[in-house]
């Protein structure tokens, strides 16, 4: 059986757009690499599992490592903790949070507020907070996320999302699910006023609005939920498994389905990661384990900011590095997304995700594009079933 390499670029699938004279990122990209990895090989398109909706990553990811995300889904929050490295006991709730930033009315002037990366100091203020002998550990991701866990009596993980995920809309109040949820939605209604209260008057985003940024006043809260043990990824499939990833909702999936982290030095998420990094400790990681999930982030956070030209570089960029795994000898690489992310309407969207599987039987693709991939022998195929085939190539 040869050793698999999954490489995910995140939100890789794109439109059109007219300024790329009517081509995608990935279709305008310069990707001598991808093209070698698509000629030696067979290419197709995804259909994300909540197809034909907007997809979400974390459910896309549960879909492609074949985990029915209906069953399995333990929402955003467990994922991003578990990522971070905290480490969640049983009863603790986890969210998601993004430093944001809200107008008086708390309507949403920017979600990420202005993608702020020094949050450390508004962390370390709001670390001070109790409420009702409940704890609350806020602790920072990379870039402007955050994982807020709850940690106490009576607390409850069937609450509403505060973030309306749209700028110009209010800042949503958070309601319970159900009853025994109430308790936790009002001790974070309070938690975001007082948050809010801080974190307005606070001298390092009052110093952020002085020099015309935006300032991370408010706290977007999302995808609440617990820890719970779901089979790991050896147990399904016998194969031993690790991640490579910047991002912390990867690390997360990866850690909770039983896959060995490996760090990188300068592996962050961001269109600065360390991708030569990354790509040297996949090659070296093959030695050890049979299959190997590696995650590219910025291709998704570039689009979401309408950034297609920034996404069409970072592509190239990822491609000059794939040199390293050209020549591999009995791996399966398979590329592809976890959903698409449309640069123009700035958001994941429902277009088939391109895919490519190399080192298996060949058909007459020779470029790896959106609009190349449809006519490849792989088909479509829906991101649920993909892990089996891929199996089935493998062997
Ligand atoms: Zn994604």
């Amino acid at each position: 059986m040869k050793k698999i390499l999954l490489i995910v670029i995140d939100g890789l699938g794109d439109e059109p757009i007219s300024q790329l004279k009517n081509q995608t990122p990935l279709e305008a990209a310069k990707t001598p690499n991808l093209d070698f990895l698509a000629k030696n090989g067979i290419c197709g398109l995804v259909l994300p599992f909540q197809f034909p909706e907007k997809p979400a990553s974390d459910i896309s990811h549960l879909a492609l490592f074949g985990y029915d995300p209906k069953k399995y889904y333990l929402g955003r929050g467990p994922y991003e903790a578990t990522g971070i490295g905290l480490k969640l006991l049983k009863g603790d709730v986890a969210l998601r949070v993004n430093f944001a930033t809200v107008n008086e009315n708390l309507k949403v002037i920017d979600r990420r507020a202005g993608r702020i990366e020094k949050t450390q100091n508004l962390i370390k203020t709001l670390s001070q907070i109790k409420i009702n002998g409940i704890k609350f550990l806020i602790k920072k991701s990379y870039g402007h996320r955050a994982v807020l866990v709850l940690r106490g009596k009576n607390i409850s993980w069937a609450v509403t999302d505060g973030d309306p995920q749209k700028v110009g809309e209010r800042a949503k109040k958070i309601f319970p699910k159900n009853k025994a949820a109430k308790f936790t939605a009002k001790i974070l209604n309070e938690f975001l006023e007082k948050a809010h209260q801080i974190l307005k008057n606070h001298p390092f985003n009052k110093e952020r609005e002085r020099v015309g940024l935006f300032p991370a006043n408010y706290l977007l809260f999302r995808g609440a939920g617990e820890i719970r043990e779901i089979p790991k990824f050896n147990e399904k499939y016998g194969l031993r498994a690790c991640c490579i990833a910047g991002g912390a909702l990867y690390k997360g999936i990866g850690k909770i389905l039983g896959m060995d982290l490996i760090k990188v030095k300068g592996a962050n998420g961001l269109p600065n990661t360390n991708l030569k990094g990354k790509i040297q400790a996949a090659k070296r990681a093959l030695k050890n384990y049979d299959f190997v999930f590696l995650h590219i982030k910025a291709a998704d956070s570039l689009a979401e900011d309408g950034n297609f030209l920034g996404k069409k570089d970072f592509i190239e960029k990822l491609d000059k590095n794939l040199e390293l795994i050209l020549k591999l000898k009995d791996v399966l690489i398979v590329v592809t997304g976890d959903h698409s992310t449309c640069s123009i309407l700035k958001r994941h969207c429902k277009i088939p995700i391109p895919i490519l599987i190399s080192g298996t039987e060949r058909d007459k693709i020779e470029k790896f594009s959106e609009k190349e991939c449809k006519k490849g022998k792989f088909g479509k195929i829906k991101q649920i079933d993909l892990m089996k085939k891929i199996l089935k190539y493998a062997k």
